[in-house]
């Protein structure tokens, strides 16, 4: 499982940070980067949460 976000779309609210910290980094461009290239499925219900959160679906998870 990847999890990708789309810098055209992201507006940098950080949403996704808060709902998993370990794969979404909020940096100084003010997009969100993720940190994990291979998911683990310990971490898969985070990412879900924070795809359902971010305001702009700017993530992709799959
Ligand atoms: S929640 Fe969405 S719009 Fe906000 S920083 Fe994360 S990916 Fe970008």
């Amino acid at each position: 499982m990847k999890a990708t976000v789309d810098p055209d779309r992201c507006e940098g609210h950080g949403k996704c940070q808060a709902a998993a910290p370990e794969v979404f980094e909020l940096r100084d461009d003010d997009l969100s980067h993720v940190l994990v290239d291979e998911i683990p499925e310990t971490l898969r219900a985070k990412v879900e949460r924070a795809v359902r959160l971010c305001p702009r679906q700017a993530i992709t998870f799959g």
